[in-house]
C-alpha cells in the first residue's frame, strides 16, 4: 500500500516550471510507465525467442519514454511531450511493420491524439493539425499492410499472446489519460458551481447576518405589487425595524459585539417570519420584513410578540450581559400603492415610534 501511494504521489507531482502544465507531465508520466513495462515485457519475450531487432528495438523505445518521464521533473515538459510522441509513434510504426495489422499496436495512436488534444501548449489549429498528422499516417500503415506480409511470424501461437497485451496496454493509456483528463474538468466545473453558489450569496444575501439584502428585497417587493395590482383583493404588510441606542453597543463594546447583536437580532427575525414572508436586512442596524396575504392587525399580533422575546432577550458578550430594545414601523399595502410608497409609510411609522419613547410598533 506504502510503496503504491509513493508511486501516485511520484506521478502526481508538481511540475517545476512555472509555466508548466501538470496534467500534461502527469499524463506522460503514468501512460508512459504503463509503456515501458509493456515494451520491456514484449523485449523480454522477443529476445527470449531469439528476435534480437525487435527487443533492442523495444528498449531502445523504452529509454526513450524513460528520459521522457524525466524530462517532466526538470522544467522540460513542452520537449517531453514531443520526445514522447515521437517514441510512442515509431514503436507503433515498427510494430505493425514487423508484426502487422493483427497485434493492434494501431490504437496507441488514439492515445497520441487524445494527450494532443489536452495540451496546453498548443493552439487548436494546430492541436487539428497533430491529429490529422495520426489519422493519415493510420491510414498509410493500414495501406502498408495490405501489400507487405509481416517480417516476423511467430509459430507457437506467441503471436495471440502480444495482440492480448498490446490491446490491454493501448486501452489501459486511453483510460488512465480519458480518467486525468476528465478529473480535471470536473475539478473545474465544481470550482464553478462554487463560484456561481458563491456569487449567488453575494448577490441574495447580506454577508453579515445571512439575511436577504436591500436589492433582493425591493425586488420581492416589487413583485408582491404588482401580482396585487391585477387581482381584485389581496393584502401584503411591511415591517421595518430599528435597534434601539444601537450605536451604544459598539461604543461601550465594540464593533464585534455589534456584530454579534446583529447576528442574533437577524437569527430572531427570521425566526419569527419563518416560512410566512421574508426577513432582510435594509441596512446598518435596520431590518426590513415582508407578511405576503397577511393583514395590517395580523403581523402587529407577531411584532408584539417579536418586541416582547427582544426584551427578554439576553446576549451574552465576554461576560457582560447586552440587552436590546427595537422599534418598529408597519404598513399594510393597499390597492394603487407603489412599492416605494409602502416603504416609506413604513419608515414614518418607525420614526414615529422612535419619536414616541421606542420599543414599540407604530402602524
Ligand atoms: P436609534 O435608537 O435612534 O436608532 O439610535 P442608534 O444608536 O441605534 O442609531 P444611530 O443611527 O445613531 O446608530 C446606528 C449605528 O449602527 C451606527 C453604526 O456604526 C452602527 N452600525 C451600522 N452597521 C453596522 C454593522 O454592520 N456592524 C456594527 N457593529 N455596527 C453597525
Ligand atoms: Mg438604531
Ligand atoms: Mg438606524
Amino acid at each position: 500500500m506504502n510503496f503504491i501511494s509513493t508511486v501516485i504521489d511520484w506521478i502526481n507531482k508538481d511540475t517545476k516550471g512555472l509555466y508548466e502544465s501538470r496534467l500534461q507531465a502527469v499524463v506522460i508520466r503514468c501512460t508512459s510507465m504503463i509503456s515501458i513495462v509493456y515494451y520491456v515485457f514484449l523485449a523480454i519475450l522477443f529476445l527470449i525467442n531469439e528476435q534480437w531487432l525487435l527487443g533492442l528495438y523495444d528498449i531502445a523505445g523504452s529509454t526513450v519514454l524513460m528520459y521522457a518521464v524525466f524530462l517532466t521533473y526538470n522544467k522540460r515538459v513542452k520537449q517531453s511531450f514531443w520526445i514522447y510522441n515521437l517514441a510512442m509513434m515509431f514503436l507503433v510504426v515498427f510494430q505493425i511493420v514487423y508484426l502487422g495489422w493483427g497485434i493492434g499496436a494501431q490504437y496507441s495512436l488514439f492515445l497520441l491524439i487524445i494527450v494532443s488534444m489536452f495540451t496546453t501548449y498548443y493552439t487548436p489549429v494546430f492541436k487539428f493539425l497533430v491529429a490529422l498528422f495520426y489519422a493519415v499516417l493510420f491510414c498509410i500503415l493500414y495501406l502498408y499492410v495490405q501489400f507487405h506480409m509481416p517480417y516476423v511470424v511467430f509459430l507457437n501461437n506467441i503471436d495471440y499472446f502480444i495482440s492480448i497485451i498490446t490491446i490491454i496496454h493501448s486501452f489501459g493509456c486511453l483510460v488512465v489519460a480519458g480518467f486525468y483528463f476528465s478529473a480535471k474538468s470536473m475539478g473545474m466545473e465544481k470550482k464553478l458551481v462554487e463560484y456561481n453558489k458563491n456569487l449567488e450569496r453575494l448577490a441574495f444575501f447580506d454577508p453579515l447576518t445571512g439575511l436577504y439584502n436591500r436589492r433582493q428585497t425591493l425586488t420581492f417587493i416589487n413583485k408582491q405589487v404588482s401580482a396585487l395590482e391585477k387581482m381584485e383583493t389581496g393584502a401584503f404588510t411591511v415591517v421595518i425595524s430599528d435597534i434601539d441606542f444601537f450605536k451604544k453597543v459598539n461604543d461601550v463594546y465594540g464593533h464585534d459585539c455589534g456584530d454579534i447583536v446583529l447576528k442574533e437580532v437577524a437569527r430572531i427575525l427570521k425566526k419569527t417570519v419563518d416560512k410566512r414572508g421574508l426577513a432582510s436586512r435594509w441596512g446598518g442596524e435596520e431590518f426590513l420584513m415582508i407578511f405576503p396575504g397577511a393583514d395590517k392587525d395580523t403581523v402587529v399580533g407577531h411584532v408584539e410578540s417579536l418586541i416582547d422575546t427582544i426584551r427578554k432577550m439576553e446576549i451574552n458578550y465576554n461576560g457582560y450581559v447586552i440587552k436590546l430594545t427595537m422599534s418598529f414601523g408597519v404598513c399594510q399595502y393597499e390597492k394603487g400603492m407603489t412599492a416605494d410608497e409602502v416603504i416609506k409609510n413604513a419608515d414614518v411609522n418607525l420614526y414615529e415610534a422612535k419619536k414616541t419613547g421606542r420599543d414599540r410598533v407604530v402602524y
